[in-house]
């Protein structure tokens, strides 16, 4: 029988693939495909496995702030809100999500490198937790925003920590090139606390750091909150003021394909903690409440993208072509990313995956692909085929290429299923034209 890539998949008596005890079959009989899955236990343990960690390792002094821009809808933010957990969005549509899901405003993080100024009004309005600020324009904007506004909202600030993370080693690097955030090398992070302690209309409470993703080692992540709290100690001595948060971002690896190793999640803390505890002492530095923003490790594993097979093109001596009902609007990471997935037929899960076949989208791009050689069971016209673990970035990745329509988004928990978001219409791909 064939390995399957989580333990939320699995095969039922007639030998169709379930996920969280649903069967795929029956679900994309009723939803239609193309379909995105999501197993609510799934993201409650991936998500617990953060927090569950904090709370043995660190003395519950932090929180999980779920990176929004995995996946997110009304639903999700349900979701999260209900663990206790925090969220990080990135733009107005991820803020407005969260409002309208009644997701305590508190506990929401607001990063991106080029925030509006709508955008910062809007998070003051709604009383954001925190704003990670990332540039001194940014700084100088917010602050007469939140002067005019006649408030104070809590900052932290975006450092790069000269962290290379690469997937299996680390490397220091001297100079970073990054879009994002203040470099530390330069004395750029350092000029950016002083000019915030002396902003009227802010608060500084934390300082920032966000390495990578898909990272399966824990060594970059001990070394990046090595670096944070030395610089944390240095803004003490010199400025006499102790920043009291480090938000040590996200980027934690998850499994992909059977082949792939990542680090169990609650390694993480336990090892990171360590590292936090040990450099404060030696500093003589108060403990600093920790924020974590996974996104991928939450969802990732969570989901699965049910398709219809169209054709099977059999070209001799090279290669088979399954084609399938969707593609880069709903999945683009093998385009932008050559990312890699694995594949089953949902009608025979339990079976060996014989052939190597090469799964193709609908768009027209040569480079639509979801992947190419991938391991599955025999499969033809009308048959139902189920990518695994795109919980995460592809949803939110999705666009209408082609004016192809956006599947809906099924949510299941122990065997039932419910709507979470709506598949579109032709009606919604006309509904801003004019
Ligand atoms: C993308 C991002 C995350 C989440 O990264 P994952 O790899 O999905 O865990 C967290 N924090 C920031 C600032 C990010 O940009």
């Amino acid at each position: 029988m064939a390995e399957l890539l989580t333990e939320n998949l699995g095969v039922n008596a007639e030998g169709h693939l379930t996920i969280g005890g649903a069967d795929t079959l029956s679900l994309a009989a009723e939803y239609g495909t193309p379909l995105y899955v999501m197993d609510e236990q799934e993201i409650r343990k991936n998500l617990r496995r953060f927090h569950e960690s904090i709370d043995k390792h660190y003395g519950g002094r932090g929180l999980v702030c779920y990176a929004g821009k995995a996946f997110t809808c009304l639903e999700m933010c349900r979701i999260v809100a209900s663990e206790g957990d925090g969220l990080d969005a990135v733009s107005m549509g991820e803020l407005y999500t969260a409002v309208k899901a009644g997701f305590p405003m508190e506990k929401v993080g607001f990063h991106g490198n080029n925030k509006t100024d709508e955008e910062l009004h809007y998070a003051i309005e709604h009383g954001v937790g925190h704003i990670i600020v990332d540039n001194l324009s940014e700084l100088r904007r917010l602050e007469a925003i939140a002067a005019e506004m006649g408030a104070v909202p809590h900052i932290m600030l975006r450092i790069k920590p000269g962290i290379d993370a690469h997937t299996h080693q680390f490397i220091m690097t001297g100079q970073i090139d990054s879009k994002f955030g203040f470099a530390l090398e330069t004395g750029e992070a350092f000029e950016a606390v002083k000019e915030s302690i002396s902003c009227e209309n802010v608060k500084l409470v934390g300082v920032h750091c966000h390495i990578g993703s898909q990272i399966f080692d824990i060594s970059p992540f001990e070394a990046a909150a090595g670096v944070m709290l030395d610089f944390i100690a240095k803004v003490r001595d010199e400025l006499g003021y102790e920043i009291p948060g480090l938000n040590l971002g996200g980027g934690f690896g998850i499994k992909y394909l059977s082949t792939d190793d990542p680090k169990p999640l609650e390694a993480y803390m336990e090892r990171v903690s360590a590292v936090v505890k040990e450099k404060c002492s030696e500093h003589g530095l108060a403990q600093p409440y920790i924020y974590l923003e996974p996104g991928r490790s939450v969802a990732a594993s969570a989901g699965i993208t049910l398709y219809t097979v169209g054709a099977r093109k059999e070209i001799p001596g090279i290669r088979t072509y399954i084609s399938v009902d969707g593609g880069m609007t709903d999945n683009p990471r093998y385009i932008l990313y050559q990312s890699e997935y694995e594949a089953v037929a949902a009608a025979r899960a339990g079976e060996e995956r014989t052939e190597k076949v090469t799964i193709a989208g609908r768009c027209c791009e040569s480079g639509d692909l979801i992947g190419e050689n991938m391991p599955i069971q025999h499969v033809d016209s009308g048959d139902i085929i189920a990518v695994l673990a795109t919980g995460a970035y592809n949803y939110s990745m999705s666009s209408n290429y082609n004016r192809v329509m956006k599947p809906a988004v099924v949510f299941v928990n122990n065997a039932e299923a419910r709507l979470g978001v709506r598949r579109e219409t032709p009606e919604d791909i006309i509904r801003n034209d004019v």
